[in-house]
């Protein structure tokens, strides 16, 4: 597919219906209403089918990536890499109708009234539904009810230089929901003085992070989600944690699905593949493939960390991926073999599950009540990715090259329709 995909947003009767085929094929054929005053899906008898979605297309419920840095706040200091304008295009290019955005800003929300001046940022410029974390830190506590938070055990890019002595901050968490950056701050420090980025980020210090977050979760009884899980080790502590009556809820992004240690070369933007926790070994990359389809693994999320082609260059941890998360999804059907209702379960009705305390209406699913959004892929036509297409302001993608073998044709957010639109046009 050559043509730029540029979301343009299609204008459509007040209420109509869609008739199409479900990817699920037990699923037969989805007739579903949708409704533009109230944004949610509706009873679609006695609408008139608007002939929206084109032959070989089929219609799901849209996509939901939890973990995704948008870079805008009020401080505006990052919007060279991303805002809540561009991120809500490479959401709608990639299928994806709600994001989960993280606290690691210039000026980040961890108090009331910075976690309000962040949220009203989003209303002035986001197009997609986006969910502002929390940081949890030692100055602000606890300081609203019903959002989710975010805890950065280990440092980061951007990191909240605040989480010493994290457990006794987290004592006041009881109930929360918190997502974790599980990188074990002593095991880095050790690791320090190596040549490559993935041996000074070892698999241990996911492992021990894990293993100490989720017995401070039984100490505390805060609700424990281990972001960008990377290794197999720190699946195999989940699983136990599990397995004696813990809650908890984890995610893996695809970079840690598609790329590793050894095969990253063969990949054109291989040398820029540097995030946090890194890329592991091949074994690492096929136990988390087996984790995502039995279910260990609750959900995928991208971990989007868009920066500007000149800090990649130096060398900076964060990969874009936003514009390719459904595509991505279609590579594991036709390559690792999953089927489609199984990745609707993990990236739209799952993680809708995780978030609905915290989300304007139900998404994840194509009933009457939840949330119009909805995405139209086109399961005929193959994208091969370049630079040119790609809606995030960092203006690359690491699957650069990659030809997926699905691509999106539109994707509705509350009722509002943005067709992937040509350049030439
Ligand atoms: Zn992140």
């Amino acid at each position: 597919m050559t043509q730029n995909h540029y979301p343009r947003e299609i204008e459509l009767p007040r209420r109509y219906a869609l008739e199409a085929q479900s990817p699920v094929p037990s699923a037969g054929t989805i007739r579903i209403g949708i409704d533009r005053d109230t944004g949610l899906f509706t009873d679609p008898s006695g609408l008139e089918v608007v002939p929206l979605v084109p032959e070989g297309c089929c219609l799901l419920p849209g996509f939901l990536d939890l973990h995704v840095h948008c870079r805008d706040d009020p401080s505006g200091k990052e919007r060279h890499k991303e805002d809540y304008g561009s991120a809500s295009l490479a959401a709608l290019h990639g299928g994806v109708v709600a994001v989960g955005d993280m606290p690691n800003n210039p000026e980040p929300p961890i108090d009331e009234e910075s976690y309000l001046r962040k949220c009203s940022i989003v209303l002035e410029r986001a197009a997609i539904e986006v969910v502002v974390y929390g940081g949890v830190s030692r100055r602000g506590g606890v300081f609203t009810k019903g959002i989710p938070w975010k805890c950065y055990f280990g440092p980061s890019v951007g990191e909240l230089h605040d989480t010493e002595g994290v457990g006794g901050v987290l004592a006041g968490f009881r109930g929360e929901w918190v997502a974790f950056h599980a990188e074990d701050p002593e095991v880095l420090e050790a690791s320090k003085g190596a040549a490559a980025h993935e041996d000074r980020r070892p698999p241990e210090a996911e492992q021990v992070a894990v293993a100490r977050i989720l017995e401070l979760a039984g100490t505390h009884g805060f609700r424990p989600h281990i972001a960008h899980l990377s290794t197999q080790g720190g699946l195999e502590e989940i699983v136990r944690a599990r397995a004696s009556g813990l809650e908890v809820t984890c995610e893996v992004a695809p970079h840690h699905l598609f790329f590793d240690r050894e095969n990253r070369g063969a990949y054109p933007r291989g040398d820029w593949l540097q995030m946090n926790p890194p890329l592991r070994t091949p074994e690492d990359r096929r136990a988390l493939i087996e984790g995502l389809r039995d279910g260990s693994i609750d959900i995928l999320a991208t971990d989007h960390a868009p920066h500007s082609i000149e800090e990649n260059e130096r060398g900076i941890s964060g990969v874009p991926l936003l514009d390719t998360f459904a595509p991505f999804l279609g590579w594991l059907v036709a390559e690792e073999g999953f089927s489609w209702a199984h990745l609707i379960e993990r990236a739209a009705r799952r993680p809708a599950e995780i978030f609905a305390p915290y989300l304007s209406a139900p998404h994840g699913v194509l009933e009457p009540g939840a949330a119009a959004s909805y995405v139209v892929l086109d399961m005929q036509a193959p994208w091969n990715v370049r630079t040119e297409h790609i809606m995030s302001r960092a203006a690359w993608s690491p699957f650069e090259g990659t030809t997926f073998p699905v691509s999106v044709r539109g994707t509705a957010v509350r009722g509002r329709y943005y067709e992937m639109g040509s350049i030439a046009e």
